[in-house]
């Protein structure tokens, strides 16, 4: 069950005022603070990047920001965090780029005094994490999923609809998270037959995209496109996790000249935005980055006085050795109909929906 994030929110928040941690103790406020971003997969991580920089600085710390590269992801983003460690960093906020492959660095930063804060992603299978900040993962899945159905819905009232599945990388802990939030929808309406999995390839490890790459997706879909739809069958439509991925989707079907189907996506990437509203893409999720990096300065801001940072769940992410507290936002979806209000103040997104 998901909690009521507002009622959370303030119960935390009175709950922290004045009285601090009597553990902790704070460290100077030109400190350094280390960000490990993973590879550029999509805008919302270049976007993070740049507002880290600037609004750690603004806040009077010392920032490193570093992105994995390209390839070589796991490894320099390892060798990135200890860096980090050998420099001194009071507070490391990481976007892992393998939630299970951390477990080393975050022992290091355990064992030099580093607060270590998960960023939008989890780290697993270690107890050196000691907070996560992200959108709700789980209800992003919802929303994806209800999102599918209600567009379905509109082109064609009744079902059953045929659709296919696409999930996220396997080394992303929201990969899971998303496609159980969706599937909570989804299944149902699978069990009564109202859904079919045209390939029947229902199973986390079929849909899975490696990598969160492009390329991947559009290949899956291509050989889908040959193979289950090659004859009169048709596809209503597609649960992508992300705007990247259901771009990639729509070019696979609009190169195998088929009608579009309802695809959604996540991170209102600009690309995307412009697709819905020209009437291609269904929805996207508007998780505002801009919110997600302030929450997290916030977070170190009160580990620099020595109080505990807000946190507003307590029982959702257990990383397979502990339930890591956790500072959850609220995901939007968003479609045509609501995106000139979902991004009124978005500079970057408002005008591409006018
Ligand atoms: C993020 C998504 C993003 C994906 C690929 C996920 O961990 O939560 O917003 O689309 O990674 O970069």
């Amino acid at each position: 069950a998901l909690l009521t994030l507002g009622t959370a929110c303030s119960n935390e928040r009175e709950g922290s005022t004045g009285t601090g941690d009597s553990q902790a103790k704070g460290f100077a406020k030109d400190s350094l603070v280390g960000v490990a971003l993973p590879s550029k997969t999509s805008e919302n991580w270049v976007l993070a990047g740049d507002l880290f920089t600037n609004g750690l600085q603004e806040a009077g710390f010392k920032a490193d920001v570093q992105y994995a590269g390209a390839s070589t992801t796991v490894a320099d983003q390892q060798s990135q965090i200890s860096a980090m460690i050998t420099k001194g960093a009071k507070v490391i906020v990481v976007g892992a780029t393998d939630a299970s492959q951390l477990v080393t660095q975050v022992a290091q930063a355990k064992q030099a005094g580093v607060t270590v804060i998960a960023y939008d992603r989890l780290i697993t299978n270690t107890r050196d994490v000691d907070y996560y900040i992200a959108f709700d993962n789980f209800k992003v899945g919802q929303l994806q999923g209800q999102a599918l159905v209600e567009g379905m819905k509109a082109k064609k009232p009744k079902g059953p609809w045929t659709i296919e599945l696409f999930s996220g990388s396997p080394d992303d802990n929201n990969s899971k998270v998303f496609f159980d939030g969706a599937m909570s929808v989804l299944k149902p309406l699978m069990d009564k037959g109202d859904i079919v999995v045209g390939s029947s390839q229902t199973d986390i490890k079929q849909t899975a995209i490696q990598g969160w790459k492009a390329e991947n997706a559009q290949q899956r879909m291509d050989s889908l496109l040959t193979s289950t739809y090659a004859g009169a069958k048709k596809l209503d439509g597609v649960l992508s996790p992300n705007d990247t991925l259901a771009r990639a989707i729509l070019t696979s079907v609009k190169g195998a000249g088929k009608p579009i189907p309802i695809v959604t996506g996540q991170d209102s990437e600009a690309e995307s935005v412009k697709s819905i509203m020209a009437g291609q893409q269904y929805s996207t999720i508007n998780k505002d980055t801009r919110k997600l990096v302030a929450e997290t300065i916030n977070m170190i801001k009160s580990l620099q006085k020595g109080d505990k940072p807000q946190i507003n769940d307590t029982k959702s992410y257990n990383n397979g050795s502990k339930v890591v507290p956790a500072y959850l936002l609220p995901p939007i979806i968003v479609t045509k109909k609501n995106a000139a209000e979902a991004y009124a103040n978005d500079p970057k997104l408002a005008p591409l929906t006018k």
